[in-house]
């Protein structure tokens, strides 16, 4: 069965997220780990904790794949900005582990003109400081568009970062669909290319999670900006086609598309009746 949620609002808290989940007929949700334009989160509730744990256990859930504030950036040229980015992120490690066993996905950033090398040196250096071996939560960078200055566009980088942490087992990807083919990957014409080429330089064993969006522009414009299904350049087929990809299969799979609930609901529904088995 298709593992497939949306982003959910974590207002109401943890218990609500997983009841909202069950009303669209998703069985992963993401969420944002905190307000997503960063600032202070909640303390956690044990008990709320708890009880989404029992529901999503009692519902046969697939693994949950949070999100960390977009507007955090681990390789900026302000000292103040990085340090911040790290206090979010090690409390973030904390909080994940009332969820254990799940994923954390994050933006690897924006260089600004730094350049990549460095980019990525400091994104290396952020990581080693917020994952420890005992962890159950697993950290992905998530494939970017490549706008601007941004890490992550070519899978060469997220390859260098992986090979620079020293806990590399808590480290994976998410491959978001409005994202690469934004970043130039013809995922539309040439998808087993696309995943052969991943394969080759990162490895399909540290592919972890989906993002599915249906992209506002054509392949290679490194704009990241999210269509519904079906209303992008993507188009259903293509992305049906990915969902069906047996590389792919099995992996919590993230609508990010531009909607509310009942929205997420009619996607769910559509892209179900699209994939097989
Ligand atoms: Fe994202
Ligand atoms: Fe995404
Ligand atoms: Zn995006």
């Amino acid at each position: 069965m298709l593992t497939i949620g949306c982003h959910l609002s974590s207002a109401n808290g943890f218990l609500h997220m997983g009841q909202e989940a069950l009303s669209i007929d998703a069985n992963t949700f993401a969420f944002f780990t905190r307000n997503p334009r960063g600032g202070k989160a909640k303390p956690i509730d044990e008990e709320d904790a708890a009880a989404l744990r029992q529901l999503l256990e009692e519902n046969q859930f697939g693994k949950l794949v949070a999100h960390a504030p977009y507007t955090l950036n681990p390789c900026s040229d302000k000292e103040n900005v990085r340090a911040f980015a790290q206090i979010c992120m090690k409390e973030d490690m904390v909080r994940m582990e009332y969820l254990p066993g799940n994923f954390y996905n994050f933006h690897p950033g924006s260089h600004v003109g730094q350049g990549a090398e460095k980019g990525i040196d400091m994104i290396v250096g952020l990581l080693n400081e917020i994952t420890t071996p005992e962890q159950s939560t697993i950290v992905l960078l998530e494939t970017m568009a490549g706008k601007g200055s941004e890490v992550g566009g070519r899978f060469e980088e997220l390859r260098a970062i992986i090979d620079g942490v020293r806990f590399p087992q808590k480290l994976g990807v998410c491959m978001d669909t409005c994202h690469v083919s934004d970043a130039g990957y013809d995922i539309i014409g040439d998808l087993d290319g696309v995943l052969d080429e991943f394969d080759r330089i990162v490895g399909l064993e540290k592919l972890h999670a989906l993002h599915i969006n249906d992209s506002k522009n054509p392949p290679g414009s490194r704009k990241d900006r999210h269509a519904k299904i079906g209303e992008g350049e993507l188009g259903t087929d293509a992305i049906a086609a990915f969902l069906n990809h047996p590389k792919l299969k099995g992996l919590p799979c993230i609508l990010e598309t531009p909607n509310e609930l009942e929205g997420y609901a009619r996607e769910i529904r559509l892209l179900r009746s699209r994939v097989d088995g």
